[in-house]
């Protein structure tokens, strides 16, 4: 198979302003379960199984040529742990010929050299791993410990962008930190973002406050969008705002059913053949009961390109 070469910056804001200006209620970033089953047992999360299959290579491409119709910006592949999916890279490579942005959600824990390079050529753009700390604990694996070598290997042979997500009271401050500096030092991107609950809902059980917030940010590489945001999105924030799920963002299940997002999978559904601009349009204007302290980071930031327009 024929190497992909990575797309120009300018590539990724021409699509995206196009989609905005040409497509005003289509999907910046859908997130499409490949797999529902995951390797590991995080004590927090309620989106893994233990036996489901990975979704048919087929259905998966019949989901993503619906997608590229309704004009999606980004999809990202995750579950479960989606690295288990047997044809990843070839899934990668047919969304890469047809949506601008791929990207690829995982634990890391079967990154190999040889997975990187297939993702290089499939033409991925971004693969994100969450730590949650620095040492394994009864809630978690998702720690530094494990996984420090394959971000190196990330480091060393990836050509798609990597970031690294810490998250932010699921251990103690001093290992955010650690997991921060690791990261800056390996010249990779990170940023930080609260635990949830299965509603989508703040929890800071560590009593993280603006003084540990504002000596976290200076330890990150971009210290003033860090704490602004960081602080906006917890502590300060349990105001209303307008929630486009449904419309600029999809959340597609391991049954090819569109809901609005992971922790509200019950408010509203529709199988993803039958998306069409009309309910994308409904759903953009349609309020979501459930915004008040939703921490669900990636549906606020492409919620906020819409924020003056109403609903
Ligand atoms: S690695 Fe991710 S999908 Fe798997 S159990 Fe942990 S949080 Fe859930
Ligand atoms: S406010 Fe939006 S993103 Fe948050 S839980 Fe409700 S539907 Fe999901």
């Amino acid at each position: 198979l024929a190497s992909r070469t990575r797309k120009p910056l300018t590539h990724y804001a021409a699509t995206f302003i196009n989609s905005f200006i040409r497509y005003p209620y289509s999907p910046f970033l859908v997130h499409l379960i490949v797999t529902r089953r995951c390797n590991l047992e995080c004590g927090y999360c309620t989106e893994y199984d233990k036996i489901s299959p990975p979704v048919p290579k087929e259905r998966i491409l019949q989901s993503l040529r619906k997608l590229e119709e309704l004009h999606a910006y980004a999809v990202a592949m995750t579950g479960g742990e989606p690295t288990l999916h047997p044809h990843l890279p070839e899934i990668i490579r047919f969304a890469s010929d047809s949506i601008p942005h791929v990207s690829l959600i995982t634990n890391g824990f079967f990154l190999t050299r040889e997975l990187i390079e297939s993702l290089n050529e499939a033409g991925l753009d971004r693969l994100q791993i969450s730590l949650d700390g620095v040492k394994p604990t009864q809630t978690t694996q998702k720690v530094l410990r494990n996984t420090a070598e394959r971000i190196e290997l990330l480091a060393a042979h990836a050509t798609f962008d990597v970031h690294i997500n810490a998250v932010l009271g699921s251990c103690p401050l001093e290992e955010t930190l650690e997991v921060l500096d690791f990261v800056s030092d390996l010249g990779l991107e990170a940023t930080v973002q609260w635990m949830h609950d299965e509603n989508g809902h703040f929890l800071n059980p560590r009593q993280i406050g603006k003084m540990e917030i504002s000596r976290m940010a200076k330890a990150a590489r971009r210290p003033r969008m860090y704490s602004k945001s960081v602080i906006r999105a917890g502590l300060n924030d349990q105001k209303s705002w307008k929630c486009r799920a449904g419309s600029r963002y999809l959340y597609v299940d391991e049954f090819s059913i569109v809901r609005y997002c992971a922790q509200a999978r019950n408010l509203w559904q529709c199988p993803v053949d039958e998306i069409n601009p009309e309910l994308l349009k409904q759903n953009f204007y349609t309020p979501k009961p459930c915004v008040l302290g939703c921490t669900l980071g990636c549906v606020r930031n492409v919620s906020s390109y819409d924020i003056h327009r109403k609903q």
